[in-house]
Parts: C-alpha cells; sequence; structure tokens
C-alpha cells in the first residue's frame, strides 16, 4: 500500500486511486483529482514548497 499527500488540497492519496501524478525537481506528487494536478501545474513551486517545509520546526525551539 502507497499512500501519499495530495499538495494542493492536502488529501490522502492511495497510489492506486489517484486521478493522475505529476513529477516535479526530482519528487512525484499524487493527486485525487484532476482539479487539483491543473492547480500544481499552474504553481508546481507553491505546492511543493509548502509540502516540504510542513515540519513542526517551532516545537524545537
Ligand atoms: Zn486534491
Amino acid at each position: 500500500m502507497a499512500e501519499h499527500i495530495d499538495p494542493v488540497c492536502g488529501m490522502s492519496v492511495e497510489e492506486k486511486d489517484a486521478a493522475g501524478l505529476a513529477e516535479y525537481e526530482g519528487t512525484t506528487y499524487y493527486f485525487e483529482s484532476e482539479d487539483c494536478i491543473s492547480r500544481f501545474n499552474l504553481h508546481p513551486e507553491k505546492y511543493a514548497n509548502k509540502s516540504a517545509k510542513e515540519k513542526p520546526t517551532d516545537a524545537l525551539k
């Protein structure tokens, strides 16, 4: 079972249920709807950076 996070809406997506995928900077992203794919393709840097930076670093201070 491979589960991924749709970077546009934040939903978890299983690979077999994905509406499609997109590759950006060497990372593959999965989407639960074609609408999310379209949004990602318009601003891939916006969504890719968001998912990469979502770490609770504040808790370490
Ligand atoms: Zn989505």
